[in-house]
């Protein structure tokens, strides 16, 4: 056999070790629970998706053009790795036949996801979102009312700085003509923005409003505001979403260069970021109504509204702070056989799995190091187990943070393990 390296982990992608499932479990635990609370019910979709769903509902964005994981072909079928989860949630609404049901259909997933990112902190290739889907409704309050679920969310989670900013974005009776103004007021500055802003400009003008670029934030000030070009219809849901949120006590920022690329968003687009600091931050959650999406994927026009959040951002932010969660030791007891009494260790151990989490040392190594180990593992109690007194059903019982020992029956030990 050559020699080789160690092979490891695919670039961008993390393996969730133990000590930081706690957090991630509370934190998929408050998302599922508020969800709940609001009166959605959970979906789960495959992660494997025809490319052309996907294709056909995100060509123009980074996470379908640039980001997707295109999948050798097998048989038929051009298949990939989902990048988000609606376009996929809204087919399973159709394709399950949750159009027969109460309208709208409220429904959540908690789930991974895959983008070929540039891998940094909070930019992972495969991530974990919380899904939110209203599908079927039209009303403003279904905005609303999944902007406070994600906040609910956040600060349920433990996130209280927040900053959520808000845009309306139209639709396809006021967006095309907002679209033309947009591209007169950049046609003569065509030659000043980069590369990739002059593709924008010929494909998808409303994306030169996403610019990062610092020289092109000036073209942005100056540039006709979407909002101000809405149709009554769309300005009269705008107003409304925004009374509902004041009324909800719910603070936001109008972001006028809020933006999503693609066609079938309309309305309300919003973002939640970590409070402080304003900037470039990422988004620890993105939503808005897709009322063109259902029609887009080849089903009957549908409204709806939602938002994807990030699990792993919100874990890291979380996790940034000081002892969050508790950690649960791996077990509450050790049996520790001293001598040859693993057959007896694995039987008490049997006993004591009753009422506590139990694991047996096994380990051919010298009863200190034995004892040691039983601290370090967070353990509360040891129960040592040596073959003279196994043959008498009996065991010595000792509490790690008092140091008490007694000797204990083997059948007393749930009892006094406090089961
Ligand atoms: P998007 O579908 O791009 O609007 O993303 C929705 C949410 O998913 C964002 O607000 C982030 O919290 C999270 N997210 C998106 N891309 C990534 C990524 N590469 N790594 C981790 N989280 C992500």
């Amino acid at each position: 056999m050559p020699r080789t390296e160690p092979i490891k982990a695919a670039r961008g992608v993390r393996d969730i070790l133990p000590d930081a499932i706690p957090l991630r479990r509370r934190t998929e635990g408050i998302a599922a629970e508020v969800a709940q609370r609001y009166g959605y019910q959970e979906i789960v979709t495959p992660v494997i998706e025809q490319r052309e769903l996907i294709d056909r509902v995100g060509e123009d964005t980074d996470a379908v053009a640039k980001e997707l994981y295109r999948l050798e072909k097998r048989g038929s079928q051009n298949l990939a790795l989902r990048p988000e989860a609606t376009a996929g949630v809204v087919r399973a609404y159709f394709e399950g036949g949750l159009t027969k049901g109460p309208q709208p259909s409220r429904l959540y997933l908690i789930g991974p996801m895959f983008r070929h990112d540039k891998p940094q902190k909070g930019r992972y290739r495969e991530f974990y979102q919380f899904n939110v889907e209203v599908i079927g409704g039209s009303s403003a309050g279904f905005d609303a009312e999944v902007i406070e679920l994600a906040r609910d969310w956040l600060t349920g989670a433990g996130l209280d700085d927040l900053r959520l900013e808000l845009n309306s974005i139209g639709d396809d009776r006021c967006r095309p003509t907002y679209l033309e103004r947009l591209k007169e007021y950049y046609a003569p500055l065509r030659t000043e923005l980069s590369a990739d802003s002059q593709v924008r400009l010929e494909r998808n003008p409303l994306r030169l409003l996403d610019s990062k670029l610092p020289h092109e934030q000036a073209f942005k000030e100056r540039a006709p505001k979407i909002s101000e070009h809405l149709c009554p219809e769309c300005a009269a849901h705008w107003d409304a979403v925004r009374r509902l949120l004041d009324s909800a006590g719910i603070e936001y920022v109008h972001n006028p260069y809020l933006v999503r690329g693609l066609d079938y968003y309309t309305r309300t687009v919003f973002e939640f970021y970590p409070g402080g600091a304003t900037g470039q931050q990422d988004a620890l959650a993105s939503g808005g109504r897709y009322d063109g999406l259902a029609a887009a994927e080849g089903w009957p026009s549908t409204p709806g509204v939602g938002f994807a959040g990030g699990i792993d951002r919100v874990v890291d932010q979380l996790a940034a702070r000081p002892a969050e969660v508790a950690m649960k030791p791996a077990a509450e007891v050790l049996v520790v056989p001293d001598g040859d009494a693993s057959l007896a260790a694995a039987e008490v151990a049997r006993i004591c799995r009753r009422v506590r989490s139990t694991a047996v040392d096994y380990e051919v190594r010298s009863f200190a190091a034995k004892m040691r180990l039983a601290g370090n593992l967070g353990a509360r109690w040891v129960v040592i187990m040596r073959p003279a007194q196994a043959t008498q059903r009996v065991a010595r019982l000792r509490e790690i943070a008092t140091g008490a020992e007694s000797e204990v029956g083997w059948d007393e030990l749930p009892a006094r393990l406090g089961g």
